[in-house]
């Protein structure tokens, strides 16, 4: 179940004196012969930091490198607003394992078979094409009518997205998305602006089908919010230089790259890992030999500081 908007918005400071306030009591000494009581696991966050450390302590200055390389080569992006945040949900739903120009010929048809509204009048059918979109853009129109893709029979939604690919899971994941938006309050997600960038992430990823990289998309391509989405690309890119510990995967490394880098750096550091995944180190045979990152990648040189 996603959080009430109200709950979410506000947080509940305990109130002064009370027992969440106290200094946590000493934890008595274990009974002779028994079992010594486990340490808690450390949050997620918690080992993120751990890494964060560790990593600049034994390759300092190695996220640096990374994005001034890469600025150098493609300049540095500045973010610009994208689409509004209901329109950039669902269109990151029809992204998933799916080419990005697929997903906005899915999400192109979407607004001609549900308009929201007429075509306003002089309107630029022109595509505004974004750094870090894989696809050729979309104009800048009115997002679809929700309710109407909501309310569509679902073999119908089906058809109109097939040219997205796995339009037989997207629909459904599409449907129960703007569900459980309209049940919580409607299908605008403007309120999200003005969260915390945490606290906004977790109330989108409690929306069933919804993870932490649609949710950090949504946040940061619609409101700017400094949040990191690891794609596959990036986490291809950071898993090969040693960005992240070895092991972990996609999803643990959205708190790797919040714990290593500035709010202001997280916009263009998604926008240059992106794009050197898609046009140089490519999932099968990257192009190491002209790589602007080769002397600090582990994958090229084995024990790269
Ligand atoms: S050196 Fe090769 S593996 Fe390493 S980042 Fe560059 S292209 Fe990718």
């Amino acid at each position: 179940m996603i959080p009430s908007r109200a709950a979410s918005a506000a947080p509940n400071p305990a109130p002064e004196g009370s027992a969440a306030n106290e200094s946590p009591a000493r934890s008595p000494k274990p009974a002779f012969g028994s079992k010594p009581r486990k340490r808690p696991k450390p949050s997620p966050e918690a080992v993120a930091r751990r890494w964060a450390t560790q990593l600049e302590r034994k390759r300092p200055g190695l996220m640096s490198f990374v994005l001034d390389r890469l600025g150098e080569i493609n300049g540095r992006p500045v973010w610009q607003h994208r689409l509004e945040p209901t329109s950039e949900l669902i269109l990151t739903i029809l992204t998933a394992n799916s080419a990005d120009i697929n997903a906005e010929v899915a999400f192109g048809a979407l607004r001609n078979r549900y308009p929201s509204a007429p075509t306003p009048q002089g309107a630029s059918l022109e595509p505004r094409h974004f750094p870090g979109w894989g696809g050729v853009g979309l104009p800048d129109l009115p997002g679809p009518d929700w309710q109407a893709v909501e309310a569509a029979p679902i073999e119908e939604l089906t058809d109109v997205i097939r040219p997205g690919g796995l339009a037989n899971q997207k629909a459904p994941r599409i449907q129960a998305a703007l569900r459980a938006l309209s049940a919580n309050g409607g299908y605008s997600l403007e309120f999200l602006r003005d969260m915390e960038p945490l606290a906004a992430r977790d109330w989108l990823a409690a929306i069933p089908g919804i993870g932490k990289k649609t949710a950090s998309v949504v946040l940061m391509f619609s409101f700017g919010t400094p949040l990191m989405p690891v794609d596959r690309h990036i986490f291809r890119v950071a898993d090969r230089i040693g960005l992240v510990p070895p092991k972990s995967d996609a999803d643990q490394a959205h708190d790797f790259f919040l714990a290593m880098l500035s709010p202001d750096r997280m916009y263009e550091t998604h926008v240059l890992l992106i794009e050197h995944g898609r046009r140089t180190c490519h999932a099968q045979r990257p192009d190491c030999e002209h790589c602007p990152l080769a002397a600090r990648c582990r994958l090229f040189t084995r024990n790269a500081e």
